[in-house]
This record gives structure tokens, C-alpha cells and sequence, in this order.
């Protein structure tokens, strides 16, 4: 059977039709990042108008692509939070509609949840739960012992700013957007292209953040004010004019992208030998499985980093297709998936009139420090 996945927490308009075995039917996704480049950022409100404008198109699109008609789907799912309220209202609208119409169950998603979930749409043999997952992205950085849907052990998470948010701001501040090829690219992604520029790699040192504090959390407010800093350094140095890159942006982005790297490692190091302590042994005797996912999951370096420590404590690594770590509704389809996969006593909710943009299963309650 199908489940149809909306998302609109943010800035894409994403919906997908993903069947019970992982296959993709359909995946539709409407990016506003034009938009939003234009005015250096996303105004809530013009999100919601191209949401709205979109949504409806975006739908018939899918279930064209996927050649199905709207009644062989089992139940729709749709991202209740966390996200901007006013994107996220569009999409929950739109799918209490579908579910009143259709008389599906409504499946509301946590869209973290369903950025650690992901991965095992791919790889469901080899990702079994409980698995250890590092959530980084736009709005966040956590580090989780994933059990199931809506069953997240939190171990630590972002204390200010998230790799995703500075890799944006810093890469503005840069004025990579300006550079014809990174246009209509995201911050994290220029920055990525732009360090296989440099020429010295080391050029640049940022300190570790929380190097002395005994836990899994993060903190990136202090790679970005020191990004800040050493980029005005140089733009008087060169005398870069007010609408220009320094000349050594490559070397620039590839000490940022290390630095990155070195804190995301740090903590995920920290998160590793605390499932393997004898007194807790969270997973048995074998070492955990890591998932990273989110937006930053893309960048191949921090991947590498990352994959690359956890193999030195025998753990297997995955991540999403790149296609699947940024927003997408394919993620958010897959979830309801699982909470069907779940739902052995077939409870599923048709009470839609009452999910509203909390969503009804306790993540926040779930996600207790561990
Ligand atoms: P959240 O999931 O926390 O609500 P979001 O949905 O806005 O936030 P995602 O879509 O998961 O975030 O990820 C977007 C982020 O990923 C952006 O901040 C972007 O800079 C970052 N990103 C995308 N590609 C790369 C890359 N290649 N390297 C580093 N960062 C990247
Ligand atoms: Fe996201």
C-alpha cells in the first residue's frame, strides 16, 4: 500500500508517494529558494503564499507521476512540527482536507523524526533500531539513540546556532550568492564547493568549541563569530570593495568546513563511547550503527569525518541519498510508513480535527536527555 508524505515546514513545497517497501512512486518538491535569495532570507509570510500558491499543483503533479488514484492510498502524513507555524499550517490543511475527502488515517510526522527515519528506507536490513543518529541541519544539531518513530533518547543538542543556519549566514556574510555558479545555492553547499578551492587548507584555525564540557551537546555561535571576524580582518587587509569576495575564500571555507568537522566528531566520539560504557550498553555488545541525516549530511567532507571515526569503534555509517538528507516529502511519506509498520494494533488516528500543528505523539516528552 501508499502513503502520501506533505511537507512544508519551511521553504520547499515537498510531496511523495512511498510505498510500505521503501519504494519511491513519486516525489515532488517546489524549492522557494529564489524567492527568498532575493530578500537574503525567509519572510514567513511570503513563505506561506507560495506554499498556498503551490500546494495544490504540487499534489496533482505527484499523483501523476506515481500513476495512482487518490483512494489506493492507505493514509496521508504531513509534517506537524517542528517549523515556521505559518508554512506548516498550509500543509496540514491541505492534508486534513485530503484525509476528510478520502477517509484515510492522518499521520502527523515529526520532522526531525522523520530526518532520522530516512535512512532506513534505504537500508532497511542494515539499519535496525535502536540505532545512534547525528541530526544536523538547518534549525538544528542533535545527537539521538533512535528506537522507533516517535521514541528518540536525546544525548545532546545544539546550544545556539545550528551548522546548517551558520554555514548559511557565513556563506552570506561571504558573499558566495554573489558568484554567478553559487546563485541559487544554499550556504552549506558553496561553502562545500568552494574549500576543493583552496589553495592552503590551513590557512585558517577556529578553536573547538566546548572542548572542556564533559557532554554531547553543540555550539556553532563561536565558529560563526569568529568567521565574522576574520573575514572582516581580511576584507581590510585586501581592501575587498562592499560588493566583493575576499580572494581566498577557498582557503577560508576549507578551515571552516575542518572546523565543523573537528566539533562534530568531538561530540559524536563522546556520544559513541557512551553507548559503550559497560554500565549502560545501550546496544548490547556491539558497537551502535550511526545515521547522519539533515541538510549537512550532504557535505561529503563532514561525512567522510564522520564515517571515518565511527569505523575506529567498528560501527557500520549511513546516510540518506543526497537526493533525501535535505526537506523532501519522501521522508516525510516514509515516516508514516513506519508508524504504520508500527501500528500493530491498528489504533491509527481518524480524529484529524484534533492534530494541529504540535502534532499529537510527545516528542518533546520522548526526547528526554537520556
Ligand atoms: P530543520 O530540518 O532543522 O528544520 P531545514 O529543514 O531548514 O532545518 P534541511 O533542509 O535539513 O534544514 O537542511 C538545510 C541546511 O543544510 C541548510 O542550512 C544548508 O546550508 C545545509 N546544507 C545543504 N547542503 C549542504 C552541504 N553540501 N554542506 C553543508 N551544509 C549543507
Ligand atoms: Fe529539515
Amino acid at each position: 500500500s501508499y502513503v502520501l508524505g506533505i511537507e512544508t515546514s519551511c521553504d520547499d513545497t515537498g510531496i511523495a508517494i512511498v510505498d510500505t517497501a521503501g519504494r519511491v512512486r513519486a516525489n515532488v518538491l517546489e524549492s522557494q529558494q529564489e524567492f527568498h535569495t532575493r530578500y537574503g532570507g525567509i519572510i514567513p509570510p511570503r513563505a506561506q503564499d507560495l506554499h498556498r500558491a503551490r500546494i495544490e499543483s504540487t499534489y496533482q503533479r505527484c499523483l501523476a507521476e506515481a500513476q495512482l488514484q487518490p483512494e489506493e492510498l492507505a493514509a496521508i502524513a504531513v509534517t506537524t512540527r517542528p517549523g515556521l507555524p505559518m508554512s506548516l499550517l498550509v500543509g496540514l490543511r491541505f492534508a486534513r482536507h485530503l484525509t476528510r475527502r478520502l477517509q484515510k488515517p492522518l499521520l502527523p510526522v515529526h520532522h526531525m523524526e522523520a530526518h532520522a527515519l530516512q535512512a532506513r528506507m534505504e537500508h532497511p536490513k542494515e539499519i535496525r533500531f535502536p540505532f545512534l543518529c547525528l541530526l544536523a541541519s538547518g534549525g538544528h544539531c542533535q545527537l539521538a539513540v533512535v528506537h522507533g518513530p516517535g521514541r528518540l533518547a536525546l544525548l545532546g543538542q545544539t546550544l545556539d546556532d545550528a551548522p546548517g543556519e551558520a554555514f548559511d549566514k557565513i556563506g552570506r556574510r561571504l558573499r558566495l550568492h554573489i558568484l554567478p555558479e553559487y546563485r541559487l545555492w544554499n550556504g552549506g553547499r558553496a561553502i562545500e564547493h568552494a574549500a576543493l578551492l583552496a589553495s592552503n587548507p590551513l590557512a585558517y584555525e577556529f578553536p573547538l568549541p566546548l572542548a572542556q564540557q564533559r557532554n554531547c551537546n553543540f555550539s556553532f555561535a563561536g565558529i560563526k563569530n569568529n568567521s565574522f571576524r576574520a573575514i572582516k580582518t581580511r576584507e581590510r587587509e585586501e581592501l575587498t570593495p562592499p560588493d566583493g569576495v575576499i580572494s581566498n575564500y577557498g582557503d577560508f571555507c576549507a578551515g571552516l568546513l575542518r572546523a565543523v568537522s573537528r566539533h562534530l566528531m568531538h561530540r559524536t566520539q563522546r556520544a559513541i563511547e557512551y553507548c559503550l560504557l559497560p554500565n549502560v550498553r545501550l546496544f548490547g555488545d556491539a558497537p551502535p550503527t550511526l545515521i547522519m541525516s539533515g541538510g549537512v549530511a550532504n557535505n561529503d567532507v563532514i561525512y567522510a569525518n564522520i564515517a571515518h571515526l565511527a569505523a575506529q569503534y567498528g560501527c557500520r555509517s549511513f546516510r540518506p541519498s543526497k537526493r533525501y538528507c535535505s526537506d523532501n516529502g519522501v521522508m516525510i511519506a516514509w515516516h508514516g510508513v513506519e508508524q504504520l509498520m508500527q501500528d500493530k494494533e491498528g489504533s491509527l488516528r481518524f480524529d484529524y480535527d484534533h492534530i494541529d500543528i504540535q502534532g499529537t505523539a510527545g516528542f518533546a516528552e520522548s526526547h528526554e536527555e537520556a
